[in-house]
């Protein structure tokens, strides 16, 4: 048991483990396999972390997130293990972070995460039906060690030790209606819903190139902001004038997510993508500039006593 004073602050900062309250489950399409696929999303232990249970074509696998196990290679993030892979896992995590869901059980038949409405809003929404359930034990952390950054023809990932999690992100599409954009959110389950309706977008012509390729079979005006040189296809537009670059944090968020606990830090993101949000977390925790915090933190960046610390659940990719 936390001494009683250590157990009053972990509850006042929200800094306690959570997981959810009671099952729940949804189905849609796959983005790229535009087959039916099946989510549900169970109630999990003190000190799991986030468990994938992946299921596709009768074979079964439990995949632990990490850096290691995921391909970005593709416009999404896919989780990997022993051949079973579950795509397009990013917006499910970015909401699962968002909502500072630290321990569930998420189980997926059809080979990728549902794409739903191309937004993490209606993750947001199953998981406030499921209900947050706050489990007592102190949250557990990954902090960077010292400033870290990563840059790649034009593209840039910088971050400094700091409490919380904090993204300044900009990006650029000269010659589009995208434009310059460029937004600071400071993580916590009331701003992330800033982030979590916007959509997943793309120009027409990366989805003819990639229907050739077969994939986006799934993608349409329904789970994307499609656009051409003159504008938005979509015809109910934007759901904000700057939904290009809130969509991008959100992936962000979910591509930070692929730790065994929460990461901390400020983050000042340039024109990033999965690709790189990956390789910037493989080289930070190579190079141990990302490292599981030795002791619980609270908001205010106070360091807290906490419990014995556990072993980091291996990585299984
Ligand atoms: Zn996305």
């Amino acid at each position: 048991m936390l001494p009683a004073q250590v157990d009053n602050e972990v509850r006042r900062n929200g800094m306690q483990q959570t997981t959810i309250r009671r099952r729940v489950q949804c189905a849609g399409i796959g983005l790229h396999s535009g087959e039916s696929v099946r989510l549900v999303l169970r109630p999990a232990a003190v000190d799991t972390g986030i468990l994938f249970h992946a299921k596709t074509a009768g074979r079964a696998r439990t995949i632990i997130p990490c850096p290691e196990a995921v391909d970005a290679s593709g416009l999404a993030s896919t989780l990997v293990r022993d051949g079973v892979s579950v795509g397009t896992v990013e917006h499910l995590l970015a909401a699962l972070r968002g909502l500072g869901i630290d321990n569930i059980h998420v189980d997926i038949e059809g080979g990728e995460a549902p794409i739903l409405d191309g937004s993490a809003a209606p993750f947001a929404d199953l998981l406030e039906e499921a209900g947050l359930w706050p489990q007592g034990a102190p949250r557990r952390v990954f902090r960077l060690t010292r400033p870290f950054s990563l840059a790649r023809g034009g593209k840039s990932i910088t971050a400094v030790p700091g409490p919380g999690f904090l993204v300044d992100y900009s990006i650029d599409f000269p010659r589009t209606c995208i434009g310059r954009q460029r937004l600071v959110l400071d993580l916590t389950p009331e701003t992330f819903r800033q982030v979590a309706g916007a959509r997943t977008f793309g120009f027409a012509r990366e989805v003819e190139a990639l229907r050739a390729r077969g994939l986006a079979r799934g993608g349409s005006l329904d789970n994307a902001v499609v656009l051409n040189d003159e504008g938005v296809l979509n015809p109910e537009g934007l759901r904000a004038p700057d939904e290009f670059v809130r969509h991008k944090i959100l992936d962000f968020i979910g591509d930070m997510a692929v730790l065994p606990f929460p990461l901390t830090g400020r983050f000042t993101v340039v024109c990033s993508g999965h690709s790189l949000n990956n390789e910037f977390l493989r080289l930070a925790l190579r190079e141990r500039a990302v490292a599981p915090s030795a002791q619980a933190v609270s908001a205010s960046g106070r360091r807290l006593p906490s419990p014995p610390l556990l072993p980091v659940p291996a990585c299984a990719g």
